[in-house]
């Protein structure tokens, strides 16, 4: 099993097909917040991305977040979508996957990470035995250290093309 290729590469969250993922026996999602479903460079889940969220829980799935980010920014996005959060995750250490599967009382295999880095959140959801979904960033703004691990993502990912339309028509490469 490889620990650096995502199960999926999508353009964004709404390129995921949730009825695949039920199908697949997909119980529960471990969300990761920054440049997945919150731009980097605003403070605001855009509406259509809190109108996916709350999608979610309606088609039956359990939700979590799970971030490395330890800001008061997290908190209140979690509060604001009324979803369980765990922050400070020190993705992709699998403590913090393991506390949200905890809270939503699933096994990590019937869990799909969902996340915009390589070594965070796709490499933390193989170290658990969940699925991993890779999209692509919502910002081109991120952490320096972030921005730096990029580059090298963007090596490993070669070649590899998002699946999906919309990040694409903005002009938004991967590599
Ligand atoms: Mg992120």
């Amino acid at each position: 099993m490889p620990l650096l290729a995502p199960d999926r590469y999508l353009t964004d969250v709404h390129a995921i097909d949730l009825d695949a993922l039920a199908a697949d026996g997909i119980e529960a999602l471990l969300l990761d917040i920054d440049n997945t479903i919150l731009p980097r460079d605003t403070n605001s889940v855009p509406p259509e991305l809190i109108e996916w969220v709350v999608g979610l829980s309606q088609r039956g799935f359990k939700v979590c977040l799970v971030s490395n980010n330890w800001h008061e920014r997290v908190r209140i996005v979690a509060t604001e979508l009324g979803l369980d959060l765990v922050a400070k995750a020190i993705k992709p250490l699998p403590f913090a996957f393991w506390l949200a599967t905890r809270k939503l009382g699933v096994r990590a295999r019937r869990c799909a990470v969902i996340g915009d880095q390589l070594f965070t959140d796709v490499l933390g959801g193989k170290i658990v035995g969940a699925m991993t979904i890779m999209v692509l960033p919502l910002s081109e703004t991120d952490l320096p250290h972030t921005l730096l691990l990029r580059r090298l993502e963007a090596r490993i990912m070669r070649g590899a093309r998002a699946d999906g339309s919309q990040r694409i028509d903005r002009g938004v490469d991967p590599t």
